[in-house]
């Protein structure tokens, strides 16, 4: 596939949940969903936008003629998550978040935001329309830096995320309010972007950026990434529900092999929303939106940006930067400095709480054995702090090696007993003893067939690097 005869186009769209209250109103965005508490029954009709035509994407949902239900569970719906109340003042912390974002991204931010209505006719908003806050337009400095060029931010807005859908049963349409008005940083780029890759790191650094604020949401959803498509001859196509970032390529390089098929067979190619598939492949979702899709918010009052306010936002230290720092510190590979920082745990107490264990060999234990014990065993379990304490805990005082510390993380995700014992470190005397003996039955033993038959038998409480010595020594 040759890039430049395709002239592929490609730009990225990034919605990143926040983790304060709602934007419009105090209800909280843990999602939990428990305790089920109303079911409202609601139709809607589709209403026209600013320029007085009505949306495309607004007709087609209104032709299915379908009943929406909305269900509340506690402390996570209100009036104003209903639509039976006027919104509440912006969130503040939500703002500054989005605020301090456009300045990393070096984004003009217009002197007074304005709240604005964009419809939304799926069901998916009890309102019909989405609250939404340009905080930033493109500047000549805002773009992404990529190992494949600059790709520009045009756009970043500040919005409220919609209901999640639950399930469809005929005409009926089920939407949960949890999800609802939660804080929405929607970040959009020119299509600058010209290869798969280049797509996949581009979200990558974004994601990066901001997993970097402290109100940032975390765990499945909280991130989602679009991609806006089309190739020479073909037609513009929106990518929608990418799982992971892994599948990006794959899926881009799939929907243009699709394209050049229906051009090669002389086939109309229809501008569309398609949803990602787990096997990489996508199907139709809907037509693409038209553009009259806005009208200004009578409920909400302009909010005044001065300088004085944007000179006080202190943008904060990149999880890149951080993780730069770490790596020099305590010598660890990037990938280890990055998981630890990512996962907000402080190297520097633990090394202090647990200074028999080396700071990488923790570091180690929390980031990467967890993969490993997947990997190997396909053993799901979310290990929690106390259970990398009480593995830390043995560990410190045990001098207990990787292979140990496996098998005790496998046994405390199975909720299985620990008998230390097991896993006590042979002393080098035992070990020494154990080579003569095997030398004077078979004199012409080699080093690595001594080293096989003591790692058999010890494997988990010698450290082999020490055995391997120890062998060396005797020989
Ligand atoms: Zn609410």
């Amino acid at each position: 596939m040759n890039n430049n005869n395709l002239k592929l186009k490609m730009g990225l769209e990034c919605h990143q949940q926040l983790s304060t209250t709602k934007l419009f109103c105090r209800c909280n965005t843990t999602l939990q969903e428990k305790n089920e508490e109303i079911q409202i029954k609601r139709k809607q009709r589709a209403v026209s936008g600013g320029t007085g035509k009505k949306d495309v994407a607004a007709l087609f949902e209104e032709q299915k003629d379908r009943t929406f239900i909305y269900h509340g569970f506690e402390d996570e719906y209100c009036l104003v998550c209903l639509d039976e109340e006027p919104i509440h003042n912006i969130n503040k912390r939500a703002l500054e978040t989005a605020l301090t974002l456009a300045k990393l991204l070096n984004l003009k931010i217009p002197k007074e935001l304005k709240v604005m209505r964009k419809i939304i006719s799926d069901g998916s908003v009890t309102s019909a329309f989405q609250r939404t806050l340009i905080i930033g337009t493109e500047s000549k400095n805002s773009f992404i830096k990529t190992s494949q060029g600059k790709v520009k931010v045009n756009q970043l807005s500040l919005e409220e995320d919609a209901c999640k859908k639950i399930k469809s049963e005929g005409n009926h349409v089920h939407y949960s309010l949890s999800r609802l008005g939660i804080p929405l940083l929607e970040l959009t780029t020119n299509p600058d972007i010209k290869t798969p890759e280049q797509a996949k790191e581009t979200a990558e650094i974004i994601g990066m950026m901001l997993r970097s604020f402290e109100t940032t949401r975390r765990g499945i959803g909280s991130i989602r990434q679009d991609i806006n498509l089309s190739i020479k001859n073909g037609a513009r196509v929106e990518l929608k529900g990418f799982q992971n970032l892994r599948q990006m390529p794959q899926v881009i390089k799939k929907e243009i092999e699709r394209q050049l098929y229906l051009i090669k067979e002389n086939k109309k190619i229809k501008e569309e929303v398609r949803r990602v598939k787990s096997d990489n492949t996508t199907e139709f979702l809907r037509p693409l939106s038209g553009s009259a899709r806005f009208y200004p918010e009578t409920d909400a009052v302009n909010i005044n940006i001065n300088k004085k306010l944007l000179s006080k936002i202190k943008i904060p230290e990149l999880i890149e930067e951080k993780s730069l720092k770490l790596e020099k510190e305590f010598s660890l590979p990037m990938e280890l400095a990055k998981g630890i920082i990512e996962n907000k745990i402080n190297l520097h107490e633990l090394a202090k709480k647990y200074p028999r264990i080396s700071p990488k060999f923790i570091a180690q234990i929390i980031i990467e054995m967890p993969k490993e014990l997947k990997a190997r065993f396909n053993l799901n379990y979310d290990f929690k702090q106390h259970d990398f304490e009480k593995i830390l805990k043995l560990t410190n005082k045990n001098n207990l090696q990787k292979e140990a510390v496996l098998d005790i993380l496998a046994k405390i995700a199975g909720n299985k007993k620990i008998n230390i014992d097991d896993y006590k470190q042979i002393s080098f005397e035992k070990i020494e003893q154990e080579i003569k003996l095997i030398l004077e039955k078979q004199p012409n033993i080699t080093e690595n067939a001594i080293m096989g038959i003591i790692m058999k038998k010890s494997s988990g409480k010698i450290n082999p690097k020490d055995v391997f010595e120890l062998i060396k020594k005797i020989i």
